[in-house]
């Protein structure tokens, strides 16, 4: 009876640590546990962040990484916390910044919403050498390529799409105009975790393309707030709250206003893009997107380009 005894506890013991309980350290400085089976894996500086969701039927990675050395740190990373495959994986946008390393992960189904197949054809179309000029970077990019394939989506939604796998329910929402040809939220309800992907980037000025309005962008946000999470993990930058959200309805609401006071004033589109500045978020990265930010603000004010 006592040898049983002794037995069951060691038993528990390491049931506990195969099911995954692991020291915070263990992760490493850039993995962060935001809810129960729900982490965060953040890139380096303004390099793209990933999710990693575990279920009792395998993990959902959500965004691959900024390429595929992240993705293989992603892998290790999932391979620290559970035993079980990757079996999905969800692109907040179709960007090879964000899906080039599907490849790593061949058991996994990819969802996205409508559009992800067709912009990440047209890219790898328009740029046939990007994997070989990315191999030609370094050894380590090289070595991480190692059996790349072109993965696109399998699965393409439009609207919302509800997934419940393995005990975890995933809502999808299909953000249109807000960065790419197909972004996506992905919002935890229970877990009250919210992916934000490329609408809003934090201490960045974000790529404003011509099909991307600032009215959509504000719907967004309005969108992502009214979930009422508790965190939201942006497609790049750093994790926070929807502070994010509020940080960026500022910054818009001032560019606005001096692109409005600069077409009261009569000038010309390129004048504008000459003369309007934001000094106050002048630390803020990427300052050569200013101007199709201009551009977005001229256009939703009634502008004709
Ligand atoms: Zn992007």
């Amino acid at each position: 009876m006592q040898i049983m005894k002794i037995t069951s506890a060691t038993l528990a013991i390491v049931v506990s640590i195969a099911a995954g309980s692991v020291l915070a350290q263990d992760l490493g400085p850039r993995v962060k546990k935001l809810a129960d089976g729900v982490y965060v894996h953040t890139g380096n500086g303004f390099d793209s962040n990933s999710g990693i969701i575990l279920t009792d039927e395998g993990v959902v990675v959500i965004d691959t990484g900024q390429n595929p050395i992240e993705s293989r740190a992603i892998a290790e990373t999932v391979k620290k916390l559970t035993p079980m495959p990757v079996r999905l994986i969800i692109d907040t946008e179709p960007h090879g910044d964000h899906t080039t390393g599907h490849f790593v992960f061949p058991q996994a189904i990819v969802v996205a919403a409508q559009g992800g197949g067709e912009s990440m054809r047209g890219a790898d179309k328009a740029a046939p050498n990007r994997i070989q000029t990315m191999a030609a970077t370094s050894p380590q990019m090289k070595a991480a390529l190692e059996g790349y394939k072109f993965i696109t989506p399998h699965i393409e939604y439009n609207g919302t799409m509800t997934i419940n796998f393995g005990g975890k329910t995933i809502e999808l929402r299909h953000m249109k105009g807000v960065h790419s040809e197909s972004d996506t939220a992905v919002w935890l309800p229970k877990e009250r975790v919210v992916f934000s992907a490329s609408a809003f980037v934090v201490n960045q000025i974000n790529i404003l393309r011509p099909f991307v309005t600032i009215p959509d962008i504000l719907a967004a946000g309005k969108m992502m707030r009214s979930l009422n999470p508790e965190n939201v993990v942006p497609g790049h930058g750093t994790p926070g709250t929807t502070k994010i959200f509020d940080d960026g309805e500022k910054y818009y609401a001032l560019l606005m206003q001096r692109v409005d006071a600069a077409m009261k004033q009569g000038k010309s589109l390129d004048d504008i893009k000459r003369d309007v500045k934001m000094p106050e978020y002048a630390s803020w990265g990427s300052q050569d997107r200013m101007p199709t930010n201009i551009e977005a603000a001229y256009r939703a004010l009634g502008g004709r380009i």
